[in-house]
């Protein structure tokens, strides 16, 4: 049973320096990877790659075949890249995660679910591609290309954030309904204070991939819903959890999804436009209605959604901070709130205090430390009261040993 009231050990010196090095591996390895990507996009459009399949799928005749040619593109570019990209993907992936404890899959199962994820990169890669390329030359004065491209991506934004957690999150971990029992009754006591006694709240058994603990929310046009770890309801104490929750439901009621999809396509047209100004001093004479140009538009546009990390994590970071806050207002739990982040430093060996640059670069939340200095103020301000009962986790220790990759929130997903 974990204690109610009574602190959560900090990390030892070793603990730190383990925690150090997860963190900063894992910072490097992944910019080397989107690194790599870039370069992959390179070759394809430069190394002439891509034109070769649109000629391939043009065939002997010579007459342009937009939908075919955008099809064969779209699909060997992706092949291409994800199959380049999966060496990193299973050191980042795999191989580091059960390094430092946390893989619970085994290698052809991990390989298995990579490959799953591959074929819904493909596939939604080639719907937005055909629909851009198909619509894209059509009275091109009436609209500029760049909008019509933007206008396409937008709404397969809104659809794939809408349909990730009926079609998607599915795909890998299994979704129930949050049994009864004392998490499910202090929930759905949050739930009904914060205005939303009907929101689906799920458990999701994410202990199928890793120890990693999380909660998260997800989806839009009534497929909204808060979905808790397996591993953070074995992990953490009731009023720990009340906290976690709260924070999450602080997204939901503060209506960040739609925020975050907002952002995202107002940073799209932003980008587009860039694109477009880019374009023709980059393509090399090819016009951007040619689908062989697919490889140098993502080129660009990762590119850009690189060197544009501060912006897109500060904004995340801010709406972070507004459900901690929230979190905190709802659940009436700020000292325990302290503990569930100490205790999440633990289970998800999390270093808490990096260096500011780095928090403003790569953080799509505020540091541990920055998170818990929070929590400890509205402690001070409002000292704990044993109001709510010691909830002992359903199984594992209190401070259970820290791993694991996790089955990771969905991109278009509010994380913890
Ligand atoms: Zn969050």
């Amino acid at each position: 049973m974990a204690p109610l009231l009574t602190p959560v050990a900090p990390l030892s010196p070793a603990e730190l320096a383990r925690a150090r090095h997860y963190l900063y591996g894992g910072l490097v390895w992944g910019t080397l990877a989107q690194l790599w990507t870039l370069a992959l996009l390179a070759f394809a459009y430069y190394g002439g790659m891509a034109a070769r399949l649109a000629a391939w799928a043009r065939g002997h005749h010579g007459a342009a075949r937009p939908a075919r040619e955008t099809a064969a593109v779209t699909a060997g570019v992706f092949a291409f890249v994800l199959l380049l990209g999966l060496p990193w993907d299973l050191y980042l992936g795999f191989f580091r995660e059960r390094a430092f404890g946390f893989e619970h899959l085994t290698l052809a199962a991990w390989l298995a679910q990579w490959a799953e994820s591959a074929l819904v990169y493909v596939a939604a890669g080639l719907a937005v591609a055909m629909s851009v390329f198909a619509w894209m030359p059509r009275r091109p004065r009436r609209l500029p290309w760049w909008i019509k491209a933007w206008a396409v991506v937008a709404a397969g934004v809104i659809l794939a954030v809408a349909l990730e957690p009926v079609l998607i999150a599915p795909l890998f971990n299994r979704f129930t309904p949050l049994p009864p029992g004392a998490a499910r009754t202090e929930i759905e006591r949050l739930a009904r204070r914060a205005g939303i006694p009907h929101a689906r709240i799920e458990e999701v058994n994410a202990s199928l991939q890793s120890s990693h603990t999380n909660a998260y929310v997800d989806g839009i046009l009534g497929s909204q819903r808060i979905v808790v770890y397996d591993t953070l309801l074995d992990s953490q104490t009731l009023p720990e959890l009340s906290f976690v929750v709260g924070h999450e439901i602080g997204h939901y009621v503060l209506g960040h999804l739609w925020k975050g999809v907002g952002f995202t396509l107002a940073l799209l047209f932003g980008m587009l436009a860039v694109l477009a100004g880019l374009f023709q001093h980059c393509a090399r004479g090819r016009p951007p209605h040619d689908p062989a140009t697919l490889p140098l538009m993502l080129l660009i546009l990762l590119g850009l959604l690189f060197v544009l990390a501060p912006a897109t994590n500060g904004f995340s970071r801010w709406e972070e901070h507004q459900a901690d806050a929230f979190g905190l207002r709802l659940s009436g739990h700020a000292c325990a709130a302290v503990r569930s982040f100490q205790r999440e430093e633990r289970t998800d060996l999390i270093y808490p205090d990096p260096p500011a640059w780095i928090v403003w670069w790569f953080f799509n939340h505020p540091s541990q430390q920055q998170r818990i200095d929070f929590a400890r103020r509205a402690c001070g301000a409002t000292p704990p009261a044993p109001q709510t009962p010691a909830a002992p986790p359903r199984s594992a220790p209190a401070a259970a040993p820290v791993d694991g990759r996790t089955a990771a929130p969905p991109r278009s997903a509010r994380g913890r």
